[in-house]
């Protein structure tokens, strides 16, 4: 779904998972090699999974991919549900097969990505999005996301910072822990084991 030119939500999670990626898809326009976890998630994403938050929110209605465009940023991205509430508030949720942190938590890259859909949904759907959802599927667990200005601001600097990057061909300096390579699409490319 990238466009020529501008970004994708994916791109911002990628940059907050390593800006090296980064490197490797706009630069090189290396695609990422499938991993076996991000086959498996998408083969088991399912709407039963949203049953326990559309119960705790009392949702009367639920969207599934959903296509989303800023007017302010070059960014676009496909949401996987967007639950609306009987108050009318908007919780962008997205699904993961993968956990969450040792102490329950959303992961960075996780969060960003929620971060930049709140931004898109902010601009339209005349709404201010204040949470979101992640479902960890291998933990069958739902982990709902406070988000705030600054994390929507977060994503217009990380917006900013990602054109530099692909602008000036940065190539940034390998400072992953080997263990957070071994799930990287991109290890073919970088770091081979
Ligand atoms: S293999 Fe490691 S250093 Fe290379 S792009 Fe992936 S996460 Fe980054």
């Amino acid at each position: 779904m990238r466009e020529r030119g501008g970004l994708t939500v994916v791109d911002l999670k990628h940059y907050a998972y390593c800006p090296r990626i980064v490197y490797f898809t706009h630069v090189l326009h290396l695609q990422e090699k499938e991993t076996e976890a991000m086959s498996y998630g998408r083969e088991l994403q399912e709407e039963v999974l949203l049953t326990p938050l559309i119960r705790l929110v009392k949702a009367r209605r639920v969207e599934k991919d959903v296509e989303l465009r800023s007017r302010t940023l070059p960014l676009i991205g496909k949401l996987d549900y967007l639950v609306t509430t009987k108050l009318g508030e908007l919780i962008p949720v997205e699904v993961k097969w993968a956990e969450p942190t040792p102490k329950g938590k959303a992961k960075p890259d996780h969060r960003a990505q929620l971060a930049a859909y709140a931004l898109m949904l902010d601009e339209n759907r005349d709404t201010s999005v204040k949470r979101g959802g992640i479902y960890y599927r291998r933990a069958s667990r739902l982990v709902i996301v406070p988000i705030q200005i600054e994390d929507k601001e977060n994503v217009r600097r990380i917006v900013k910072t990602i054109m530099e990057m692909i602008e000036e061909e940065d190539y940034q300096p390998l400072r992953q822990k080997q263990k957070q390579c071994l799930n990287c699409g991109f290890s073919i490319f970088c770091r081979p084991v």
